[in-house]
């Protein structure tokens, strides 16, 4: 079943040799089908190194000219019309009119903003996609974190981050808090984190769980990662823990300084974990909490992660926008499963918008109706109130000089927005993954011209396929595009 090398750390793992991304590019295309190991030499940098190293040519100091600029820093204001420059890793200035001798991308089309902040994907699921269309919960332990999962090699983790990580970036969503609970063997964590930093992406790695088994080290092996993995701050990836209510996981995670992430979901769960709550830990889904822990989580200063599509589709309950407005609380939204969602942040928003609307608009002549949330509020939730969930509040989420360039582009120019009257309700109404022209992670350009750089989709789409076919042979499900098989499927 483990067909890896038994070495599986950084070099000699799930990435066979360390290669250049230019290097990669060069390879790719060269490898096609046969095992999955065999077809994924592409290496990747260690986190951190090569970060100047943009495979495009384009110079240290990026103008963006003329751009609709969304900043999303009320410090520095959003403009019908302004520059941003970008400085090797980071934002340099940000107002109109800028004079910098730099490379300049005409932007006068596009809306300029922050990237998309994603603060819970179980990414190891990205070659599982659209597998199980009606799924309720029960039907998602059952068949992905049941039987797909006991059958995952490293490589099934790795190739399912990557694709992921890739769908994310394209989608303008820069960064993810890749919640893995895939933590079967020490080599299916590193897998997976290979994946993310071959696919470039800025994440943070919550180290989760996994099936259960004798190589299961969770959550000791925490201590291993920040060592080998993590022994920086200083790059793209970070550490955090995917946790339980469980108060000596919480505590080994703040021993090796790691944030803490937990899906909260029942009435009354999170009252035995009153004595430990701090501003380090994300509460994920948090619909049916009582009174009392929507007050223990405003008043610990913890963050709060809502994915509605999920929770509305499969059955977790009615998410708690509204809930926690009322303490105070702006929520980041996050996408949860690609088995029965899309991973793109336009379809996030708009659950937001229009599910505390409706609530709110259901309470009219209500003295205490609750205020109708804005298009710029989800815009908000969608990317600072992630950062901040996701502890990078001081390098990411908005447009502001000093923090690192994690900036998109969106296109205003094209039939499903033109011509754009309001650039919030453009991108909150009527964008889409299609209107991404350009995205830049710490500087370095992922997309452009609507492409991804540097990525052989024929090549990623095999090994996904490969992936894919291995997982659902061996969970003993039908080869079939048309589902069916078991409910939900
Ligand atoms: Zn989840």
């Amino acid at each position: 079943m483990n067909e890896q090398p038994s070495d599986s750390g950084h070099t000699d793992g799930a990435i066979q040799r360390p290669m250049s991304r230019r290097a990669w590019i060069g390879a790719a295309g060269a490898a096609s089908g046969g095992a999955l190991v065999s077809a994924c030499a592409p290496g990747a940098e260690a986190p951190g190194e090569d970060a100047s190293a943009s495979i495009v040519p384009l110079g240290n100091r990026i103008l963006l000219r003329g751009g609709s600029v969304l900043s999303m820093d009320p410090d520095v204001g959003d403009f019908d019309a302004a520059d941003v420059l970008i400085n090797g890793t980071t934002i340099e200035a940000v107002g109109p009119g800028l004079d910098a001798s730099a490379e300049v991308l005409d932007a006068s089309n596009m809306i300029v903003m922050p990237g998309f902040v994603d603060t819970h994907r179980h990414m190891w699921q990205g070659a599982l996609r659209n597998i199980l269309p009606n799924g309720l919960l029960s039907d998602y332990t059952r068949d992905i974190t049941g039987a797909a999962r006991r059958v995952f090699r490293p490589e099934d983790a790795r190739v399912g981050d990557l694709v992921s990580a890739l769908g994310a970036i394209n989608a303008g969503v820069t960064t993810v808090l890749d919640w893995s609970h895939i933590g079967n063997s020490p080599d299916h964590t590193d897998a997976a984190i290979s994946g993310l930093q071959e696919a470039g992406i800025r994440a943070v790695y919550a180290f989760g769980s996994g099936a259960g088994g004798a190589a299961n080290t969770y959550p000791d092996d925490i201590r291993r990662l920040r060592a080998e993995w993590f022994a920086s701050e200083d790059q793209l990836l970070t550490l955090a823990l995917a946790g339980g209510l469980n108060a000596g996981a919480w505590a080994l995670a703040r021993e090796v300084g790691a944030p803490i992430s937990v899906h909260v979901n029942g009435a009354g769960a999170l009252l035995s974990m009153a004595g430990v709550m701090g501003p380090d830990v994300t509460y994920i889904h948090c619909v049916n909490l009582t009174e009392e822990e929507w007050r223990l989580v405003a008043d610990s200063g913890g963050h709060v992660s809502i994915a509605a599509p999920i929770e509305m589709k499969m059955g977790h309950g009615i998410p708690p926008f509204q809930q926690a407005l009322d303490h105070g609380i702006r929520p980041s939204l996050s996408v949860d499963v690609e088995t029965e969602m899309p991973g793109d942040m336009f379809t996030q928003m708009r659950s937001a918008l229009t599910l505390q609307r409706m609530q709110a608009n259901a309470r009219a002549g209500d003295p205490d109706q609750p205020a109708l949330i804005t298009v710029r509020d989800v815009i908000e939730f969608g990317t600072i109130a992630g950062a901040r969930a996701n502890a990078l509040e001081d390098r990411i989420g908005t447009l502001s000089p000093g923090k690192e360039a994690d900036v998109i582009m969106l296109r205003k120019d094209m039939i499903n927005v033109l011509p754009v009257n309001n650039a919030y309700g453009a991108v909150v109404l009527g964008m889409d993954t299609s209107n991404v022209d350009t995205v830049f992670i710490r500087g370095e350009l992922k997309k452009r011209g609507g492409q991804l750089v540097g990525v052989d989709l024929d090549r990623v789409g095999q090994m996904a396929a490969d992936s894919r076919d291995y997982i659902v042979r061996n969970a003993g499900w039908p080869e079939t595009l048309l589902g069916g098989y078991l409910p939900g499927h």
